[in-house]
């Protein structure tokens, strides 16, 4: 996706405050600012998906939340891949959210909830496009991971004290990694159909510090998270934390 990309977000499930709050409004706090302006978007880290080109569309890695809604349970408990795309569609068409085709919107569910085609047991997040209102819109969709720890969590201590919402911040950089460099599924991946994210899920690099509460690798947006590494395709390729930085095989 060319120039800056506009991502939103759709909080589904509960993440009200209250006793009932299965999530909570920390993790809308603590996500909304690694990806809000200012946030991850242009880092170095995020630049490193200005490796990616082709002859219409040259990838910035200049990304920002713009707006966000809360989505409680109008699809239940349990989504299906057709589900999710529902409730995108349904933001767009009620006017919660813009129509916006260099967008991206998640839909990001509290840990109540399952998605049937795989969370927790496939995959941890997922990205895709869909025709809605006769445009092509990418969507991605992860799940809180307090659902499987085992499964889409690197650590159950994390920096910001909320294991959820800090597994989460790696899967959507992930996804919004992939879906920049490979919006339409069928832009960028290897031989073997891995996108960027994928060459490098679960590896880390090096682990700048830890806060008693969690590993971390990565600071900005006044907070510190444990950020997956992204595929740089120059120089021959490589994981790495920042543009032009050492590669890493972990
Ligand atoms: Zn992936």
């Amino acid at each position: 996706m060319a120039g800056k990309v506009n991502l939103y977000f759709i909080w589904y499930g509960n993440f009200l405050t209250g006793p009932a709050a299965s999530d909570g409004v920390m993790t809308q706090e603590l996500l909304t600012a690694l990806f809000s302006a200012g946030g991850l978007g242009g880092t170095a880290y995020a630049r490193i998906n200005s490796t990616y080109s082709d002859r219409s569309h040259a990838v910035s890695g200049n990304f920002a939340l713009l707006d966000s809604v809360n989505d409680y349970y109008s699809r239940g408990a349990q989504l299906s891949d057709a589900a999710v795309t529902a409730v995108v569609a349904q933001a767009i068409t009620s006017r919660a959210l813009p129509k916006d085709t260099n967008g991206l919107y998640f839909v990001l569910t509290s840990s109540d909830v399952s998605e049937s085609s795989g969370f927790c047991m496939q995959y941890c997040g997922w990205h895709s496009q869909a025709r809605i209102s006769g445009s092509d819109i990418k969507i991605a969709f992860v799940g809180n991971p307090d659902r499987c720890p085992g499964a889409c969590e690197e650590q159950l201590v994390s920096p910001n004290g909320d294991s959820g919402a800090d597994g989460m911040a790696s899967i959507m950089a992930h996804e919004t990694n992939e879906a920049i460099s490979d919006p339409d599924l069928n832009a960028w991946y290897d031989n073997s159909g891995n996108e960027n994210g994928d060459k490098c899920v679960w590896k880390w690099g090096p682990v700048t510090g830890s806060l008693g509460k969690g590993a971390y690798n990565t600071v900005v947006a006044g907070h510190h998270w444990l950020l997956q590494m992204n595929w740089e395709n120059a120089r021959g390729g490589g994981c790495d934390q920042k543009l032009g930085g050492k590669f890493y095989s972990q």
